[in-house]
């Protein structure tokens, strides 16, 4: 047998940290990453044979659990048929007719392959429309690793951003703004402060890569309002809460509570592939018309639409239906209550937030008034959760590691896996209460 620790010193030699994505390296969390060679409903099983109950569900595509056998089995049947034709192939605009009925905002829709590439593409397309170069965002929204989104808050509320990552030149990172998130008043600040010269506000529809963070009540409508008598596009960034966070996204759950949203351009990303590599950018006919080859700004991808990849998402979206989100929601919200009260038992301070399903625990004294923003989020203790997090791994329950990140259930996440979960929670807490 090859341990998980034999793999990750032989990958170390020949990737960068042994990875292909930072977070997975466990850097936050310390020890050693669990190398998977298989993953089913809730579970994923790692190269030692050990098995978890898995909460990360490949951060959000594995939404009716993994390797679902109707997943897998369009999967096969596309791979069949062929891996990829370079031409427009019929299952795309079925993919993207699903999406649209979901968010009928959506008048047109192109698919991509990542989540960075959505964006990049809406942030092209804003300017484009628009004729304007500055786009201002949210601190600790991510939206994906493009250069002018690798950007750090500049030393004012109004003041050009700072480049977020070694190699990203400093003119790029001055065209974004970089201001707190639900601070009404650091928006205005921002639009007074550059008139006329914002394309866009990228925002995540619901923040949930900084732990997860709901927008106050009124703020997604209150910027939407703002940016439209600015002359500014609104990109809401939904390649996390897209098909997650509800069935509309979190469009949709913003719509059942009543506030009424229509952001110029979408992104999308995660669930839409089903565990393979699709994302979109889709919106407004009038914005999405301007893309090449309808119009002149210039998007392509030898991989676009891949049909392999568009059978998983069509597939996965098939099944998330109205009965998978019940299942979701009373997983995430069993969930929530049972770690609320166990870390309430062990005596140790946290606050639970959700977005829809989606759903995190913030640690510490500093949070339990609650996060709307990133300093907020900053103050936690993420030593309580680098305790938790091990003693979850060793009694077989999988958790993201970072404490920045949210918790993924899936509709396989039944009451027996709960019932585990909930078992396995007095002894993490206990762990967390001494760190
Ligand atoms: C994951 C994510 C992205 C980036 O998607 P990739 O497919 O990893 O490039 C962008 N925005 C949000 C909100 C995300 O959660």
């Amino acid at each position: 047998m090859t341990t998980n620790d034999e793999l990750f010193a032989r990958a170390q030699e020949v990737i960068p940290g042994g990875v292909d994505s930072p977070v997975r390296a466990f850097g936050s969390v310390g020890g050693t990453p669990r190398f998977y060679v298989e993953a089913s409903g809730p579970y994923v099983t790692d190269a030692e044979g050990n098995r978890y109950i898995d909460l990360v569900a490949s951060w959000g595509p594995a939404l009716v659990g993994h390797s679902h056998p109707e997943v897998v089995e369009a999967v096969v049947a596309a791979a069949r048929r062929g891996l990829s034709f370079g031409a427009p192939t019929p299952a795309e605009t079925e993919l993207v007719e699903e999406i649209i009925s979901r968010v009928p905002i959506v008048d047109r829709l192109r698919l991509v392959s990542t989540g960075t590439e959505a964006t990049m593409t809406a942030i092209r397309l804003a300017r484009g429309a628009t004729g304007r170069d500055l786009l201002v965002k949210f601190s600790g929204h991510y939206h994906g690793h493009s250069d002018g989104l690798l950007a750090a808050a500049g030393s004012g509320l109004a003041t050009f951003a700072l480049p977020g990552s070694a190699g990203v030149p400093e003119p790029i990172a001055a065209q974004t703004l970089v201001v707190p998130y639900n601070d009404r008043e650091a928006l205005e600040a921002v639009f007074a402060a550059h008139p006329g010269r914002i394309a866009a506000v990228i925002t995540e529809a619901a923040a949930a890569n900084m732990g997860v963070v709901a927008p106050d009540p009124g703020f997604s409508a209150f910027l939407g309002d703002l940016a439209r008598r600015e002359g500014a596009l609104v990109i809401s960034d939904e390649v996390l809460t897209g098909f997650r966070a509800g069935r509309s996204g979190y469009w949709g759950v913003l719509r059942d509570a009543g506030e009424v949203t229509t952001p110029d351009l979408l992104t999308f990303g995660k669930v839409i592939g089903g565990g393979l590599p699709v994302a979109a950018v889709g919106g407004r006919a009038d914005v999405m018309d301007l893309l090449a080859p309808s119009g002149p700004v210039y998007q392509a991808g030898t991989l676009s639409g891949n049909p392999v990849a568009v059978a998983a998402g069509l597939a996965t979206l098939r099944l998330a239906d109205d009965e998978a989100y019940a299942r979701l929601d009373r997983a995430a919200s069993r969930l929530a209550g049972e770690v609320g009260s166990a870390l309430t038992e062990a005596g140790v301070p946290h606050a639970i937030q959700h977005a829809g399903t989606l759903l995190s625990v913030f640690w510490g004294e500093a949070v339990t008034g609650g996060v709307r923003n990133y300093e907020t989020a900053q103050r936690q203790d993420v030593k309580r959760y680098g305790a938790f997090f091990h003693s979850m791994l060793e009694q077989g329950i999988a958790l993201p590691p970072s404490a920045f990140e949210a918790w993924f259930v899936t509709a396989a996440h039944d009451d027996d896996v709960l019932d585990q979960i909930v078992e396995a929670l007095p002894a993490a807490s206990r762990a967390a209460a001494s760190a």
